[in-house]
């Protein structure tokens, strides 16, 4: 009786789904909102390279931190009346939080405070920034204390970006780039620690090979950390569809979309061919990857 119960269980589920889709997978409209780093789309001026980008239904614009401040007035020019809105502002600041020196921790507090303040002028979500490259020395030795400095150092900041009305995001690398902050629970629990909320994270698909799983990483953030996410090709940081099968986002973006991921993905990386012909063929491939996600 058991086995046939079973039976008859299994057969009226698979015939629900096969009649009626939406009753085996619950609908999820969380929309993806595509963004690109200024310097990969094609396009001899900024106005140029946003006709490209809302021409792709592209809604977001990541630009880099260096000399911000002076560029505010052409940004918010540049966007008005369009259908594209600032992204993530990527690093540009000298020194880092985590040095030795003074003076390089000094020109890290000042220069990204400049940064952070442009960013809240010009609408940025938030000002990227990596705690220490592995080739920036001397830096801070990796123990508790150093994590409690960087905790109260970033809370300090954080605030203030608050009060510029944007954020500060930690973005997590590989081994090979920077080994103190390579995964997004990590990063998501240095925001909590943190203790503002004007710091938070993000995860970059690139250097997301650290981590196990890709959906565990973008839930263990969720949306209260969770700021900002780039993409690229995934065998040789190219852009998505140029590594072939590699280029699978699925598991990620199941995350994305069930958390309900407010925020952008934005392309950084390379291509090898032409972009105003790769770019539009990337776009597709991750609308139907999010589709199926
Ligand atoms: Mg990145």
């Amino acid at each position: 009786m058991a086995s046939l119960a079973t039976v008859s269980v299994a057969s009226g589920s698979s015939l629900l789904t096969s009649c009626c889709p939406a009753a085996g997978k619950q609908a999820n409209n969380t929309p993806l909102n595509l963004s690109f780093q200024e310097g990969m789309v094609p396009g001899d001026s900024l106005q140029e390279k946003l006709d490209f980008m809302e021409n792709l239904g592209v809604t977001g614009l990541e630009v880099g931190g260096r000399g911000l401040a002076g560029r505010v007035d052409e940004i918010n020019n540049a966007l008005k009346g369009r259908n594209v809105r600032m992204s993530a502002i990527c690093a540009g600041f000298d020194g880092f939080i985590l040095a030795e020196d003074p003076e390089v921790k000094n020109a890290f507090d000042t220069t990204m405070r400049e940064i952070v303040a442009a960013a809240g002028q010009i609408g940025s979500v938030g000002v990227i920034m990596v705690p220490a490259f592995n080739g920036q020395q001397p830096c801070k030795p990796h123990t508790r204390e150093t994590r409690e400095f960087l905790c109260a150092q970033l809370h300090d900041l954080g605030e203030y970006a608050k009060s510029c009305g944007t954020t500060v995001i930690l973005e997590p690398l590989n081994r090979n780039e920077a080994h103190y902050l390579r995964q997004v629970a990590d990063a998501a629990a240095i925001c909590r620690d943190a203790d503002s909320e004007g710091v938070k994270c993000m995860g970059d698909f690139w250097h997301m090979q650290e981590e196990t799983s890709d959906y565990a990483a973008f839930i263990a953030a969720g949306t209260k950390y969770l700021q900002h996410v780039h993409i690229a090709s995934r065998g040789r940081r190219l852009t998505p569809t140029e590594d072939g099968e590699k280029d699978n986002y699925v598991d990620g973006m199941r995350a994305l979309k069930e958390i309900g991921y407010p925020g952008f993905i934005s392309f950084e990386c390379g291509c090898e061919g032409d972009r105003a012909v790769v770019l539009p063929k990337a776009v597709e491939l991750l609308r139907a990857q999010w589709e199926q996600a």
